[in-house]
């Protein structure tokens, strides 16, 4: 933004490739950052106006960050709700708030609200310990999937079943930590994702739907434009408006649907910055990092234009060596998020643009394998 002045602090719980991007889209949003970190080596520590040291599940910490920004924001969910419901009633600035993060931080919240606005989920029920795992699976036939409620990312926290049987095991053992969601296993056609930044005002800037393809739990590759049919396209636009005024979240509000011969449905919600929109820093005249901190800082959105026709991002996962610097690719855009390398851990990605969607995707592949850091490729379907 033209003339842009750093006025606001906005701190940032967690200092993890999120938390990066937020720093490096500081000057461009027009606020200062400070970082909780976990570590000196967490990726934002290098950007930062200023660096805490302590974990969102530390009540002090929290206060600590508060303390010296203007509004707090966040990295990742893994956050102490209660400790964030008490600085709110003492007037601190929490973007998006502890209501709007529940979603994000609980999975059987998520279903069971989503479900009673009525938004299209997979049919689902919620166990906890003490129930009759027998009952919780009754009503399931074919494949199913557990997900703990909380404290599972990435893939981590789920777990694929061919039949109800299959799962009676781990459901005990799950249940046993907390609740857990049983739900039906959808035969995908694919997976798409959107994301719509709110400002404080209500008003939504959304970007363009993307098809995303996963492995492992893990986004591989997310491509723009979506090939979706545009009715679907259209139907995803206004699933995103209506989770939008259901949430009611401060700032980038990430929608991950699943597309089946039905139609979509919505697999998850995130509440921060979102993998499947890392392709908006060099693919949009406003990133999805530079509009978040914008949005939770109280400025105004910028309209969101696409600058190529094409964009494709892929994932650079830890595999058996340490990736190495590459030779450039043509049009790809290298992002290293400086994180010791270890087998199966993002450690950064690149987005190529391009007018033709083959080649783009074609070139943000060669570049990743260039780089030694492929994610494990899966095919579109
Ligand atoms: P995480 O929160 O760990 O990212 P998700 O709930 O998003 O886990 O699930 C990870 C991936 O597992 C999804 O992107 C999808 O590929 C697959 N998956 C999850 N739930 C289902 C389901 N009900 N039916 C089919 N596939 C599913």
């Amino acid at each position: 933004m033209p003339g842009a002045r750093r006025d606001v602090t906005v701190g940032v719980v967690g200092g993890g490739q999120l938390a990066l991007m937020m720093g490096q889209a500081r000057a461009a949003a027009g606020v200062r950052l400070v970082v909780l970190a976990a570590s000196p080596e967490d990726p934002a520590v290098a950007v930062a106006d200023e660096v805490l040291y302590g974990t969102g599940f530390e009540e002090t910490s929290l206060r600590a960050l508060a303390a010296r920004s203007d509004v707090v924001t966040f990295d990742h969910e893994l956050v102490d709700l209660d400790a964030l419901g008490r600085l709110v009633a003492e007037g601190v600035a929490v973007r998006p708030g502890p209501s709007a993060l529940l979603f994000a931080v609980d999975k059987a919240h998520q279903r069971r609200a989503l479900a009673a606005a009525g938004l299209p989920v997979p049919r689902f029920v919620v166990a906890a310990a003490g129930d009759d795992p027998d009952e919780a699976l009754r009503g399931f036939a074919g494949p199913v999937v557990l997900k703990r409620a909380r404290g599972g990312y990435d893939g981590r926290g789920v777990a694929f079943f061919d039949g109800p049987d299959d799962a009676r095991a781990t459901l005990v053992a799950w249940a046993g930590e907390g609740e857990v969601l049983v739900e039906e296993r959808l035969e995908l056609l694919g997976e798409a994702a959107l994301v719509v930044v709110r400002a404080l005002d209500g008003s939504l800037a959304p970007y363009p739907l993307v098809d995303t393809r996963q492995a492992e739990g893990m986004c591989v590759e997310t491509r723009y434009p979506s090939r979706l049919r545009p009715d679907l396209v259209e139907a995803a636009g206004a699933l995103g408006a209506r989770l939008a005024a259901t949430i009611e979240p401060v700032g980038v509000l990430a929608v991950e649907l699943f597309v089946t011969a039905a139609g979509l449905s919505v697999n998850e919600v995130a509440l921060r910055p979102h993998n499947t929109a890392h392709w908006t820093i060099e693919g949009t005249t406003a990133d999805q990092f530079t509009q978040h901190l914008r949005a939770v800082a109280g400025l105004a959105l910028a309209p969101v234009e696409a600058t190529a026709t094409c964009a494709a991002m892929v994932n650079l996962v830890g595999g058996p060596h340490p990736p190495r610097p590459g030779p450039d690719v043509e049009g790809v855009y290298v992002h290293d998020y400086a994180k010791a390398w270890r087998v199966g851990r993002k450690l950064g990605h690149v987005t190529a643009l391009g007018a033709d969607p083959d080649q783009t995707r074609v070139r943000a592949w060669e570049s990743a394998r260039r780089l030694g850091a492929p994610a494990r490729e899966v095919a579109w379907p």
